[in-house]
């Protein structure tokens, strides 16, 4: 059973929560993923244990890197 931990509109960093996804058939993990909007207006997927880690889509690890 997965839990639904985050609701759709939290944001952390440049990112904002559009959507529960659930697990996703190819991870053989099972790990839960959430789409994400990030601030440049990418959308990315990332787990469930990544909420409040990841910072950006990319984008904002290019822009410190410049
Ligand atoms: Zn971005």
């Amino acid at each position: 059973m997965s839990k639904k931990k985050y609701p759709v509109g939290y944001k952390f960093n440049k990112l904002t929560i559009l959507e529960y996804m659930g697990s996703m058939d190819k991870d053989k993990n099972k790990h839960c993923f959430y789409k994400c909007q990030c601030e440049c207006g990418k959308i990315i997927y990332i787990r469930t244990q990544q909420i409040n880690v990841q910072k950006s889509c990319g984008c904002y690890t290019k822009l410190q890197q410049n």
